[in-house]
């Protein structure tokens, strides 16, 4: 069964969408004897600059066609489609041959390389470059094209030309590479349609939600009005309805009205999943890549202008991230002083609602905090920020030091002096110092995440389950 793969295709400003240059792939393919088994559609890592949008690629698992035909059929189509002209746009392609009926997310038929596998792994968390990919696909006696003039990206340059392969070479890597996989129903525009705006009935989406849920997730966002799966970018797009069981979203992309749907096809995807998030520790962070940390709160949480709301974090010797794992992904020194770092985590104002559970926040409340590790320049020096996508409440801070009140008057008392407590002049009763105060907390134990709206590809909803507390799903 070859795999064909394909990345980079699309343009921010002139349109266009790899999975629907691949969907073109597929009809082809099954115009001739071949049929195509699968779609998957795989998220790379979100913090790759140069992506278009969501940096995704495609893969089409398929059968009753050799692996040079469909290569073949790969660079017609991209060639036909592609936004190419695009200097930014890089596309790229990776066939590799399969055994006739080996599928590829069956261990004992023919297994992907691990070299290849981990090469996916590494994509959703690190910054790769085209010569590896290029290394790895030979290596493997994998066929791989650079498409577009001068094999696209800024013309002659060697080191990015064909960018696209480092995406199609994960995306034939990530059956070996995630076991958690969800789906996606994605409905096309009428090509001569795209770039006018979408006509598609909101109170038709808002109902086929309302029935594909909790099966089907993000599909609008309730409490903005928004209609999460109709993007706004000038692609042929027209929604893209995500789930964890293929018949429901497609059930739900159907009872959407609105312009006509030219082509549809549902694709297998790590959307949802949270594959780019691994454990780490405050203090032993790289740039560019997703964790889960724990910590806890080292200062009131601030709102910004632009409405960013900034909390500090501090590391925790005794804290241990999720998912049982223990600290730093590369398993470096505990001991190394890093514990007393801290972290500014950020939920910017896009996440809408919210960053007033991230202003509930007190200091002295242990949380994991869950998204993308950027080391931002700063005027005192570079700061280590994470971009939050979820934050679990694991012990919430009950009280708060307060003046002692008299026993007999019931008025605050007064400093006795430094380091002699309190007393109450007129009654003459005395205590040695604050006192715990019971505070009302707006927070609960339990995980919290950004609303559907503002929710990254990759990152896994709470509706989803599978988590290890109390879950606060938004909808
Ligand atoms: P769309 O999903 O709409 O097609 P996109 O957001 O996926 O757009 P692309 O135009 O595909 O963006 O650009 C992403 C580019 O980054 C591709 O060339 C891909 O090969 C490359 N890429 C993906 N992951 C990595 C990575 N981890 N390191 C370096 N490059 C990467």
């Amino acid at each position: 069964m070859p795999i064909v793969a394909v990345d980079d295709t699309d343009s921010r400003e002139r349109g266009m969408c790899t999975t629907y240059v691949a969907t073109r792939i597929a009809a082809r393919l099954a115009d001739g004897d071949a049929r195509v088994r699968r779609r998957l559609l795989v998220r790379l890592n979100p913090a790759v600059k140069h992506k278009t949008r969501g940096n995704a690629a495609v893969a089409l698992h398929v059968s009753g066609v050799d692996a040079e035909r469909a290569a073949t059929v790969a660079v017609e189509t991209i060639e036909e489609f592609a936004a190419a002209a695009d200097p930014r746009t890089s596309p790229g392609v990776v066939v590799a041959d399969r055994d006739a009926d080996g599928d590829p997310f069956d261990p004992t038929g023919a297994p992907i390389p691990e070299a290849v596998a981990a090469f996916a792994r590494r994509a959703l968390r690190e910054r790769l470059s085209v010569a590896e990919a290029v290394e790895i696909a030979e290596e493997h006696g994998f066929r791989h094209a650079a498409v577009g003039p001068a094999g696209g990206a800024d013309g002659a340059d060697e080191a990015v030309a064909g960018r696209g392969r480092i995406g199609a070479l994960a995306a034939v890597g990530a059956p070996a590479a995630f076991d958690d996989w969800t789906f996606e129903r994605i409905s096309y525009r009428e090509l001569d349609r795209c770039g006018t705006p979408r006509e598609v009935d909101a109170e038709s989406v808002f109902d086929a939600a309302a029935a594909g849920y909790p099966t089907v997730w993000d599909t609008v966002d309730r409490e903005t009005g928004a209609a999460v799966c109709v993007p706004n970018a000038p692609g042929p797009i027209l929604h893209g309805i995500r789930g964890d069981d293929p018949a429901a979203c497609r059930a739900v992309a159907e009872r959407i009205e609105g312009e006509p749907v030219e082509r549809a096809a549902t694709f297998l995807t790590n959307q949802g999943t949270d594959a780019h998030l691994a454990p780490g520790r405050i203090g032993d962070l790289r740039d560019g890549a997703g964790y889960r940390i724990a910590g806890t709160v080292a200062g009131e949480p601030e709102t910004k202008r632009g409405g960013h709301v900034h909390v500090d974090v501090a590391g925790d010797r005794a804290a241990v991230a999720v998912d049982g794992a223990s600290g730093a992904e590369d398993g470096s020194d505990a001991e190394n002083g890093a514990d007393a770092d801290r972290l500014r985590a950020v939920a910017f104002a896009p996440t809408g609602r919210f960053r007033d559970r991230v202003r509930a926040l007190r200091p002295g409340d242990r949380v994991t905090l869950c998204g993308e590790h950027e080391v931002r320049p700063d005027a005192a020096g570079p700061e280590s920020t994470l971009k939050l996508e979820k934050f679990a409440v694991r012990d919430l801070v009950r009280t708060a030091p307060a003046v002692p009140t008299c026993p007999d008057c019931g008025r605050s008392m007064s400093s006795a002096g430094s380091g002699q407590g309190y007393r109450c002049r007129d009654c003459g009763t005395s205590a040695p110092g604050k006192v715990a105060e019971p505070i009302e907390r707006d927070l609960e134990p339990g995980w919290y995440e950004v609303p559907p709206s503002a929710r990254r590809h990759v990152a896994k909803p709470l509706v989803r389950g599978g988590f290890d507390a109390p879950a606060h799903p938004e909808r």
